[in-house]
């Protein structure tokens, strides 16, 4: 299997940014109690560069949820895979995210999670695309805009390839 792609974020880019948004979020939430939730699997990258480059201390859950299947265009509906291993009553939760498309899946899970009355929420996400939004949704700290363009690497696949690929990268042609 095989695709042709264009670098849209080298993986330099993407670092320098990772710290500056690590050394915010470590200011924001210096007092408090942080609770990292990475949604699976595409974050997964992205948490781990984050939480590396925190100056604080954090916890870290997952949770799977269900919003694309194999297509490349959202469904709307979002099914939970996986539930986070802890109650997140009373945490300072902070949902990480590798990018923010129709919001759909991110509206779902920010209203599920606000019902375990953490004590605040808020979303980081690396990448979004806000032309394409549909669901009511911002992020409270965002990596990069980019264009409505199907993007893969650092984490993030097409059909569960490309996830190895250290710069963020526009999905050209694919040939399975
Ligand atoms: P939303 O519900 O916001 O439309 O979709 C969010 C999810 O769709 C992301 O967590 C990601 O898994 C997937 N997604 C959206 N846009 C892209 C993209 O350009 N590339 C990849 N690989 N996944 C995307």
């Amino acid at each position: 299997m095989t695709g042709r792609t264009r670098v849209l974020l080298s993986k330099e880019e993407i670092q320098e940014k990772v710290k500056e948004l690590a050394a915010i979020v470590s200011r924001d939430y210096r007092d408090k109690d942080l609770l990292l939730v990475c949604v699976l699997k595409g974050a997964v990258v992205f948490l781990c560069d984050l939480l590396r480059s925190l100056e604080i201390g954090a916890e870290i859950d997952f949770m799977a949820v269900s919003s694309y299947g194999n297509a490349s265009i959202s469904s709307g509906v979002v099914r939970i895979l996986k539930d986070l291993d802890r109650s997140i009553d009373q945490k300072d939760v902070l949902i990480v995210e590798d990018i923010i498309d129709t919001g759909l899946t991110l509206s779902y899970l920010r209203e599920n999670l606000l019902s375990r009355n953490p004590l605040s929420l808020r979303i980081i996400t690396l990448l979004d695309k806000p032309e394409r939004r549909i669901a009511k949704i911002e992020p409270d700290y965002c990596g990069f805009c980019i264009p409505d363009e199907f993007v893969v690497g650092y984490g993030l696949d097409y059909q569960e390839k490309f996830r190895h690929l250290p710069d963020l990268c526009v999905l050209l042609e694919f040939e399975p």
